[in-house]
């Protein structure tokens, strides 16, 4: 059977244009400065993203704790949505490896309420660890692939910043976002301080993330990198990847947009399903169910379609390059097909 995978955009392989570049990039040794082809992916990730430079990370997991690490000292404290990936995916990293506090602020379908963020941040005094950074993430993933409009990201660094402190944005899906908006990433990127967007997800690259901000913080990134074991040697041939993922594979992001829609408006109103289709903005479906999770997963497994539980009664679906229209419109009616005969 040919199974139809809707677990994440993560499952995408590298495209042919990928491989080929890969066998005839020029490599060198990066850790000594020496990989030509990291410091082209780097210098055109930071302009794409507006900043001054940028640092090639092996995951977007590495990547947001370096960033919390470099842009603060252990004890302070990070505020950071309830249910930001740092929070939920990241295995504890902000407090493990980087050693501060996090606070949360709750979001509307993963966007934030500047007010509430301000009233979030908090003075160092002889009680209160000082708040020093501040995450928005772009797209939300557990919101439902959700998009931070440009003016609530300025709304919110304005509010960081007049507190002293600094603004990260996790950019995982940040090229979704943009794709959305009909914007460009630069723009999503002019009020924070730092950045990061991973190649790996729906840009196909088989590895690899990129962290944008100013030069100083990047030299600082720089080592704490290289603290956490992710100093890599001959790795221009995960930077080739890179470059033809920036080059030429943003654009058709929005084909997965259009394909989760095409699903979303397939699944709504089916008995057994619960979905809000004002959260199916990008590449996202998440679907309540009267059945377990699992069930339901294990269910649609058997009848080839692959999807996650994230939650008890919860499922996501993604899509990304290597599903087409016809395979989400198969999906589509399987799923209501299997959801609608599942016992709650
Ligand atoms: C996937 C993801 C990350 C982490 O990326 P990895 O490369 O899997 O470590 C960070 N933030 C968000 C919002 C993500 O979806």
């Amino acid at each position: 059977m040919d199974m139809i995978d809707l677990r994440s955009d993560t499952v995408t392989t590298p495209t042919d244009a990928m491989r080929a570049s890969m066998a005839v990039s020029e490599v060198g040794d990066d850790v000594l400065g020496d990989d030509p082809t990291v410091a082209r992916l780097e210098a055109l990730g930071a302009a794409m993203a507006g900043k001054q430079a940028g640092l090639f990370m092996p995951s977007g997991t590495m990547s947001n704790t370096v960033a919390i690490r470099s842009w603060t000292q252990p004890g302070d404290e990070v505020l950071m949505d309830w249910d930001a990936h740092s929070t939920r995916f990241e295995v504890g990293a902000p407090a493990a490896l980087a050693g501060v506090m996090v606070r949360h602020y709750r979001s509307r379908a993963g966007v934030p309420d500047p007010v509430e963020v301000a009233s979030c941040l908090q003075r160092e005094n002889l009680h209160a660890p000082g708040t020093t950074l501040a995450l928005l993430e772009n797209t939300h993933n557990v919101a439902g692939g959700t998009v931070v409009p440009a003016a609530v990201i300025e709304a919110v660094a304005t509010a960081v910043h007049d507190h002293g402190a600094r603004l990260h944005m996790d950019g995982a899906r940040l090229f979704n976002a943009a794709v959305a908006l009909g914007a460009q990433a630069a723009e999503l990127c002019a009020h924070v301080d730092s950045v990061t967007f991973c190649l790996s997800k729906g840009l196909s690259c088989p590895v690899g993330s990129v962290l944008c901000g100013p030069s100083d913080f990047i030299e600082r990134a720089r080592r704490f990198r290289k603290q956490m074991g992710g100093g890599l040697r001959q790795v221009g041939v995960l930077a080739a990847c890179g470059i033809v993922a920036l080059e030429g594979m943003v654009r058709r992001l929005a084909e997965d947009h259009a394909n989760a829609r095409l699903m979303a408006e397939r699944l709504c109103g089916v008995a057994g399903i619960g979905l809000d289709l004002e959260t199916v903005q990008t590449n996202m479906v998440y679907l309540t169910c009267a059945a377990p999770a699992q069930r339901l997963v294990d269910a649609l497994r058997a009848e080839g379609v692959l999807c996650l539980a994230l939650g008890s009664r919860r499922v996501r679906l993604v899509t990304h390059r290597c599903v087409s229209a016809d395979q989400c419109r198969q999906a589509g009616a399987t799923i209501a097909r299997i959801a609608a005969g599942l016992p709650a």
